[in-house]
């Protein structure tokens, strides 16, 4: 038995041998340049001091830089600030909303990798700094009028509601009524 890692090694070894075979040639890492320092550094338009310096690689929907290191995807700005601010976070976004360790834009810029412009936070702030900018967190998934909430966004609701934002405002940025929101603070929906 292999684990978990070993086994990625040997089936990325195995597509090179195959690619390599293929197109005559060794080339690495499946003819992907390996994401060191300088070609991670060449991928960021670098700028003064405090302008935003966006990500020129794969960006995803919501306009996120995203980059693969060693068969992992993470965020290219996590990545820049990890380079700049070695072991102040993880590569990896946090998966729970009580850990700390979100890495926040001050320009409001998904794109922008500048480390003046990123700051470490919990998820709270996080979206808390989203509702100030009128966004709406982004869950992912459904986001219509009718759809029902998954039980991660009824608890975001209710940690939002007790950092005391309105269930007014709630309703508002959520999109649902005034009403399911009420029900949902006092616990009479999306039981836990
Ligand atoms: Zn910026």
């Amino acid at each position: 038995m292999y684990t978990k890692e070993e086994a990625i090694a040997r089936k990325r070894a195995r597509d090179n041998a195959a690619y390599a075979k293929r197109i005559g040639r060794d080339v690495g890492n499946a003819g992907r340049p390996a994401n060191t320092p300088d070609v991670l550094w060449s991928k960021v338009d670098k700028r003064g001091d405090n302008e935003c310096w966006n990500w020129l690689g794969y960006k995803n929907e919501q306009g996120y830089g995203r980059v693969m290191i060693n068969d992992y995807s993470y965020y290219a700005h996590r990545v820049i600030y990890n380079l700049v601010h070695p072991n102040v976070i993880t590569l990896n976004a946090p998966k729970s909303s009580s850990d700390m360790g979100f890495l926040l834009h001050t320009c409001d810029n998904p794109s922008c990798c500048n480390p003046k412009h990123l700051f470490v936070g919990t998820h709270l702030d996080n979206m808390r700094d989203k509702m100030a900018k009128g966004r709406s967190p982004d869950f992912g998934g459904d986001k219509g009028p009718r759809c029902k909430l998954s039980m991660s966004q009824a608890k975001e609701i209710r940690e939002l509601r007790k950092s005391g934002i309105s269930a007014k405002e709630l309703a508002v940025k959520f999109n649902i009524s005034l009403s399911s929101i009420k029900t949902l603070l006092r616990g009479k929906s999306y039981k836990e």
